[in-house]
């Protein structure tokens, strides 16, 4: 028996804060667990050796200040991640390992607003298929993290907005697929799972405090604090979309009038320019355009990125993150639209909230949200099973 406080359920804590931190940040040196954990170095040497022993953890030579160090993860055999991202046209899965290795990843058209049961069913079977190209055991499937480009209820799991995925209305998506692949599955919205690959693998690394922005068919923004996304009760935090920019601006879909949205989501912005660049434009082209110098496309993402950067600037006040980062093809516009969202920020944002900020764009491109799904399963799997075996029992999920 374990009891609370005794040198067993002491040790046993101590475990478990090493494999977290590792967990979470791919690889560390052991000063740098000490740091993380505050547990002292020998207990850190101690624990890392015992891990070790046990096979939970791989411990590589390294340098670090140009001394040597060791550099510790968690090992490659220990169990994989899965992550599935249903976008608005695609479908994306990756499959990667404890020590944050991408393995396989892969992703097919899909209109994701025709039907769950089909979106669902390719999914299943994109995984199954990446699952067996790695050669892995099925059995050494820890979790499967899944992006929907919608709010999810924290409560029910179910999809708030119906607005986005009129296809989905009702559906459960973590139950949906937790019965067809027969292993855990955590779900978020894109724009959460955006903030967490970016934070774990791209342009939010060795911050703590992160807010990503998403531009696409609506504007959304993840938020990390402390580490952790942050979703409030209902799962709707970061919706900056519908910050007021204008009392007398555009009506909303969500019925209020001159939302950040109505200036900066493509179905407001486009009309813009389709008098003078046909009917057949889309955001993606305008980005192209104005990096080859169009002056209209250039001009309307210069004034998107003003609007974004008024709702950051909000976003700094209320929060003050270290790290904005853009995400989605928006970003592949570089400094045209970072330079305005930074000229905002420093126009409308309390000067020290502004001075600590840096506004980067997204390192991942359209692979931040699949990449997030894995990070999802990695901050939420929990270190019982690592810590109980290295090998995790095996299960028929993926036969
Ligand atoms: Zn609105």
């Amino acid at each position: 028996m374990e009891t609370p406080g005794s040198q067993t359920s002491l040790h046993r804590a101590n475990l478990e804060r090493v494999v977290r931190a590792v967990r979470m940040a791919g690889s560390l040196t052991q000063a740098e667990i000490a740091r993380s954990t505050g547990l002292s170095a020998a207990t850190v040497s101690n624990i890392v050796r015992e891990l070790k022993d046990g096979g939970t953890v791989e411990v590589t030579p390294t340098s670090a200040g140009g001394r040597r160090a060791r550099s510790v993860s968690l090992s490659g055999d220990a169990g994989i991640v899965i992550g599935v991202d249903f976008g608005h046209t695609h479908l994306r899965v990756a499959i990667g390992n404890l020590a944050h290795q991408v393995l396989a990843e892969e992703s097919e058209p899909l209109d994701v607003d025709a039907s769950s049961a089909e979106g669902f069913g390719r999914a299943e079977q994109l995984v199954n298929r990446l699952v067996e190209t790695t050669g892995i055991a099925p059995g050494k499937v820890i979790g499967v993290g899944l992006g929907v480009p919608g709010p999810i209820d924290v409560e029910s799991g179910t999809l708030g907005s119906t607005s986005i995925l009129p296809g989905w209305t009702g559906i459960n998506p973590g139950q949906e697929l937790a019965g067809r692949l027969g292993v855990p599955v955590y779900v978020d919205n894109d724009a959460n799972l955006g903030s967490l690959g970016e934070l774990v693998w791209g342009a939010g690394r060795g911050v703590k405090d992160l807010a990503y922005i998403k531009v696409a068919s609506g504007v959304g923004a993840g938020l990390v604090i402390d580490g952790r996304i942050y979703r409030g009760p209902g799962g709707t935090a970061g919706e900056i979309g519908h910050i007021t920019l204008d009392e007398s601006g555009p009506v909303c879909r969500c019925g209020n009038r001159g939302c950040l949205e109505t200036f900066t989501a493509a179905r407001y912005v486009l009309p813009l320019l389709r008098p003078s660049h046909g009917p057949d434009l889309t955001m993606d082209r305008v980005v192209q355009l104005a990096r080859e110098g169009d002056p209209g496309c250039r001009r309307v993402i210069g004034d998107v990125g003003r609007h974004i950067g008024s709702g950051v600037a909000n976003l700094c006040n209320l929060l003050n993150p270290s790290r904005v980062v853009l995400g989605g093809s928006l970003a592949e516009a570089g400094e045209l639209v970072l330079g305005p969202i930074r000229d905002s920020v420093s126009r409308y944002a309390i000067p020290s909230a502004a001075r600590q900020l840096s506004v980067l764009p997204g390192a991942l491109g359209g692979r931040a949200e699949v990449l997030g799904a894995l990070a999802l399963v990695l901050s939420e799997m929990g270190d019982s099973t690592l810590l109980e075996s290295t090998a995790p029992a095996a299960s028929p999920a993926f036969t």
